[in-house]
């Protein structure tokens, strides 16, 4: 018995990649008494039958998974914004974050096009790294045109499951050509499907990239707090996480509580007053999707 990673799912047959090769694998009836559908990123263990074929005897329990697109055991999201072209949107990064930290996926803050940053918007752009990197996220620099950052992000790949997320047209399919020259993924479409059209069958696949396992397709295309409790969204902050304790009550929400340490700190300006501001934005969401129900 071996174990691996299903890779892909096409027609039947599961693609499992272990030590190196590839297994194009069938179930065999586990998965009814699991009662569970095997995705892309399970690890498995198979039964090898040959050199390039087997079948998957059990599939092991997921860390997490996504719906869109289906795959299982994500540890990392590549969350790719531009400077600008679209402009950086420090609302739509927090978003990200939040989903993100719920998952306990570890994020990656990518910021591309840096080539197109000029004289007026540097300042802005390099004050929301420095402040992102101060709470303690990595952000790496990229540019595609410039060749700024791609050694540096493929370093991050290795030995992980990663997935890019970000709004269309940010470049991650240009990241990911210039990570693995041998794609050629089509970039600049429409649909924010990395290298297919938008009508052809959408499955997802792992690639090999710099010794990591990438998602050809972006992640949390969907960005609904919806599954989340208000209770919980401090915890998706780590600057507020760390200050919590201070707060007089427990399970400060920081919103209206007298004492809340928080808040202190973004009148003090030791935290960023559009995070506080984009937390408070979330929490509202959050309420307002439940009264509605
Ligand atoms: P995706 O929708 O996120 O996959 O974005 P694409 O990779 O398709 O890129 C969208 C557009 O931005 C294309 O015209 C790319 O050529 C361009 N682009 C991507 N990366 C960069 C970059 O680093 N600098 C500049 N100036 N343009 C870029
Ligand atoms: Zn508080």
């Amino acid at each position: 018995m071996a174990e691996g990673k299903i890779i892909k799912a096409l027609s039947g047959f599961y693609y499992v990649l272990s030590e190196g090769k590839v297994f194009q694998c069938r179930g065999r009836g586990v998965f009814r008494k699991q009662k569970i559908t095997p995705l892309v990123g399970d690890d498995v263990v198979f039964q090898a039958t040959g050199e390039t074929e087997g079948y998957i005897m059990e599939i092991r329990e997921r860390k997490n998974w996504l719906v869109r697109p289906p795959i299982a055991n994500v540890e990392q999201a590549i969350l790719v914004f531009s400077a600008v072209e679209p402009d950086f949107s420090a609302k739509l990064l927090d978003r990200f974050l939040v989903l993100v930290e719920s998952k306990q996926i570890r994020p990656i803050v990518v910021v591309n096009k840096m080539d197109l940053v000029d004289d007026q918007t540097k300042p802005t752009i390099e004050q929301y790294i420095r402040d992102y990197r101060q709470i303690g996220y990595d952000v790496i620099e990229t540019s595609t045109v410039a060749k700024l950052g791609v050694e540096q992000l493929l370093s991050y790949l290795e030995g992980r499951v990663s997935v890019f997320a970000g709004q269309s047209g940010v470049g991650k399919s240009s990241l990911l050509n210039a990570l693995r020259p041998d794609l050629q993924l089509k970039t600049n479409d429409i649909s924010t499907h990395l290298g297919r059209g938008k009508h052809t069958t959408r499955h997802v696949e792992l690639l090999e990239v710099g010794g990591g396992l990438v998602a050809d397709t972006p992640g949390f295309s969907a960005l609904e707090l919806d599954e989340l409790e208000i209770d919980d969204l401090p915890l998706y902050f780590p600057e507020f996480r760390e200050r919590s304790d201070a707060c007089k009550f427990r399970g400060c929400l920081h919103i209206a509580e007298p004492k809340c340490a928080v808040r202190e700190a973004v009148e003090a300006g030791e935290i960023a007053s559009y995070r506080y501001e984009n937390y408070i934005s979330f929490v509202e969401e959050m309420k307002e999707r439940k009264s509605r129900y």
